[in-house]
């Protein structure tokens, strides 16, 4: 399973796919990807191989054009394997879409307070409640407070997580958040690209940065801001792939 996002690319669709077939070997049972397109996250997500994904990405009707994108694939923790299961998930107002990987564990009590709240749910995962959780922040936070937006789904969520999220209003922002998830990214001559894993940044450079456990990234067209769950500023680990894919 993995998660993958890129921003600032020429055709995300096309990245995605390339990302996510590179994360195959790891097992799966499920793919989908979001991208942005006139201020609106479309999804196009299929229970199955990637070769189910990319058989709906040929139909004229379903093909995605953008310059910034997340994807999945999803090894089932709460919620069968379905096309609805399947990630990225939307918050029920459209605004927000993310990819997770890992199991969050206060899921429940998290669900509840937003169905309370009027958020609407429609899978049975655990992963959609941060989707409505983002959407509910950064309602309070309010516009473009991206990055307070992170910083306090880190201190809300408990589990294991690497999340990949994207705003409808923000064109070319993708945003990361990790606890004991792998989660990787690299920008380099205006593209960004974040993956769980390193081989499928490959194609992207070679100088990369893990983050570390709490920590959030927001890659956008002003650069890499890398920071803690109180917002503090703080260093990913940088490293340097020596191999090839
Ligand atoms: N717990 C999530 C789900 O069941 C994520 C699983 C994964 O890591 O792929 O959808």
């Amino acid at each position: 399973c993995g998660v993958v996002g890129v921003a600032g690319v020429g055709d995300a669709q096309k990245e995605i796919l390339g990302m996510l077939t590179n994360l195959e070997y790891r097992g799966y049972d499920s793919s989908g990807m979001a991208v942005l397109s006139n201020g609106r996250l479309h999804v196009v997500k299929r229970q199955g191989a990637l070769s189910e994904l990319k058989k709906e990405l040929l139909k004229p009707t379903s093909q995605l054009h953008g310059s910034a994108g997340i994807g999945h694939t999803r090894w089932a923790t709460h919620g069968a394997p379905s096309d609805i299961n399947a990630h990225p998930h939307l918050s029920s107002d459209g605004k927000i879409a993310i990819v997770h990987n890992g199991i969050v564990e206060n899921y429940k009590a998290l669900k509840d307070q937003l169905i309370d709240e009027g958020y609407l749910f429609k899978s049975e995962t655990d992963s959609e409640v941060i989707a409505n959780l983002a959407a509910k922040l950064y309602q309070d936070c309010g516009a473009g407070s991206y990055r307070q937006v992170l910083a306090r789904l880190q201190s809300r969520l408990v589990g294991a997580y690497a999340v990949v999220i994207q705003f409808a209003d923000a064109p070319d922002l993708i945003g990361g958040i990790r606890n004991e998830c792998p989660l990787n990214y690299i920008q380099k001559d205006g593209q960004s690209a974040i993956s769980s894993d390193l081989s499928s940044l490959v194609p992207y450079g070679k100088d990369v940065f893990c983050l570390k456990d709490k920590q959030c990234v927001i890659l956008d067209s002003d650069g890499v801001a890398v920071f803690d769950e109180m917002g503090t500023d703080s260093e990913a680990i940088p490293i340097t792939i020596n191999w090839s894919v």
